[in-house]
C-alpha cells in the first residue's frame, strides 16, 4: 500500500541530542554528543525513474476517468456557470509552490513543557498544525494525555519518538518490542480521535531493519532521510528527508537557518520538514522564544502570499498520495465527483482543484456535504476549489 523503494541507507546519528527520559535532570550534557554528526552521509537519491509513483498513479482513483479530465456534461441545465473543466490536482495545497511541516521532538519530555505552553498556543494563534513527538513513557509518567489530546483535538498532529527516548535502539532489536511496539500500541489506546502514522526515531539514529519494523506496523510516515528539502515527488514515505536545528551544525542551512530552509523549499518546490525542540531553556536544540515566533510570523506571511502550504507530516503524506492516485473528478454540470479507491481511498484528504469556468464570476462557492470548502480566484476563469476525495459531490455556484 505505502509505495516504497528500497534505499539502503546506512544509520545516520545526529542531531536530536536531547534527554527525555531522565526525570528532572535534564543530563542535556551527554547530549550534545552526537549532535550534528553524521555518521554516514549518503543521499537517498530519489530514484525518479522507479515505478513507484507511475505505478499508483494508474491505481485506485476515480475508475474511468483518469486522465480524460473532464468534461462539462451541462445536462442538467442546473450551471449559470458555463463548461466547468477540471485541468489538475494541485501540487501542494492551495496551489503552494512548496510544503512545509514542524515536529517539535520530545513532547512529554522533563524540561519540554515549553512545547504545551509556548508553541502549541503561538501556532493556534496563526492558525497553523504542527507534529509533536512525544516520548510515550514519558506522558504515562507523567499523566499528560489530556494537554496531548488537546492538541491533537485541535489538529496537531502526534508522533510516536519511541517509547522511553533509548539510545542504540535500531541496533537492538531485543528492545523494539517497548521501544517500538509498545509505545505504538500504548499511543494509540491513550490517542482519542487521532491514528498514530508517523514515527520519529531518538537522536534521528536508524537502520534498514528497524525502519522495516515501522513499515510493517502500517506506519504512512517516517522520518529517517537525509537533510534537505524532499522532492515534490517523493518516493519513499519511510525516508522522509528533513533538517534540525541546534548546535554543531544540526543544521545543513548555518545562516539563518530556519528562512533558508523555507527558502530552499520554495526554490525547489518540494516539502520541507523542519526538527525542532523546546523554546528557550537549555535543553538541546532550544530555540529562543523570540525566533520561533518570528518564524511562524515568517511562515504565515509566506502563506499569505501563497508560496508556502504548512501541514502536519502524515497530511504532507496523504496529499502527495492523494495527488497521485486520485485522478481528476468527473464533472457533471457544474457537481464534481470522486469515486476513491484502492490507494486514494487509503491516503484520503482534501485536494486542492484548478477548475476553469467558462462564465468567469468574480467567484465561486463550492459546498461538498453541506460545507463551504475553501476557493478562490486565481485568474480569468480560474479558480482553486478545496474538496475531500472521500466525500460526496461538490457542487460549484457563482458568488
Ligand atoms: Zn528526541
Amino acid at each position: 500500500m505505502v509505495a516504497t523503494v528500497g534505499i539502503a541507507l546506512a544509520a545516520t546519528v545526529h542531531g536530536c541530542g536531547d534527554d527525555g527520559g531522565s526525570a528532572g535532570t535534564s543530563s542535556s550534557g551527554g547530549t550534545g554528543s552526537n549532535a550534528g554528526s553524521e555518521a554516514s552521509g549518503n543521499s537517498p537519491s530519489i530514484p525518479s525513474a522507479t515505478s513507484a509513483n507511475s505505478g499508483a498513479t494508474s491505481t485506485g482513483g476515480s475508475a474511468g476517468t483518469n486522465g480524460a479530465t473532464t468534461q462539462a456534461d451541462t445536462t442538467g441545465g442546473a450551471s449559470s456557470l458555463g463548461r466547468v473543466t477540471v485541468q489538475e490536482v494541485t501540487t501542494w495545497r492551495n496551489g503552494a509552490v512548496a510544503a512545509y511541516s514542524i515536529i517539535h521532538d520530545d513532547a512529554c519530555g522533563y524540561g519540554l513543557d515549553s512545547l504545551f505552553d509556548v508553541a502549541d498556543p503561538a501556532l493556534r494563534e496563526r492558525g497553523l498544525h504542527a507534529g509533536f513527538g512525544v516520548i510515550v513513557s514519558n506522558c504515562e509518567e507523567r499523566e499528560l494525555w489530556n494537554p496531548v489530546n488537546a492538541m491533537a483535538e485541535y489538529g496537531h498532529e502526534i508522533i510516536n519518538h519511541s517509547w522511553s527516548h533509548a539510545a542504540g535502539i535500531p541496533d537492538d532489536p531485543a528492545v523494539w518490542p517497548t521501544e517500538i511496539e509498545m509505545s505504538t500500541t500504548v499511543l494509540a489506546k491513550n490517542l482519542r480521535g487521532q491514528a498514530v502514522d508517523f514515527f520519529i526515531f531518538p537522536y534521528d539514529a536508524f537502520n534498514d531493519a528497524v525502519v522495516a519494523e515501522l513499515e510493517a506496523l502500517d506506519y504512512l510516515g517516517v522520518r529517517a532521510g537525509t537533510r534537505g528539502v524532499n522532492d515534490a515527488e517523493f518516493v519513499d514515505d519511510m525516508r522522509i528527508m528533513f533538517d534540525a536545528y541546534g548546535p554543531d551544525g544540526a543544521s545543513i542551512y548555518p545562516d539563518d537557518t530556519m528562512a533558508a530552509y523555507l527558502d530552499a523549499a520554495e526554490a525547489s518546490g518540494g516539502w520541507a520538514l523542519r526538527e525542532l525542540h523546546g523554546i528557550d531553556g537549555d535543553l538541546w536544540g532550544a530555540i529562543p522564544a523570540a525566533d520561533y515566533l518570528a518564524h511562524l510570523d515568517d511562515v504565515a506571511a509566506r502563506i499569505g502570499r501563497g508560496t508556502i502550504w504548512m501541514d502536519t507530516p502524515t497530511q504532507v503524506v496523504r496529499y502527495r498520495h492523494a495527488r497521485a492516485a486520485c485522478g481528476l473528478p468527473t464533472v457533471s454540470g457544474s457537481a464534481l465527483t470522486y469515486e476513491a479507491q484502492g490507494e486514494c481511498l487509503t491516503f484520503a484528504t482534501t485536494v486542492t482543484l484548478r477548475v476553469l469556468v467558462e462564465s468567469d464570476p468574480g467567484g465561486v462557492v463550492a459546498e461538498q456535504d453541506g460545507v463551504v470548502m475553501p476557493s478562490r480566484k486565481v485568474g480569468g476563469g480560474e479558480f482553486y476549489v478545496d474538496m475531500a476525495v472521500d466525500g460526496g459531490a461538490l457542487v460549484l455556484a457563482e458568488r
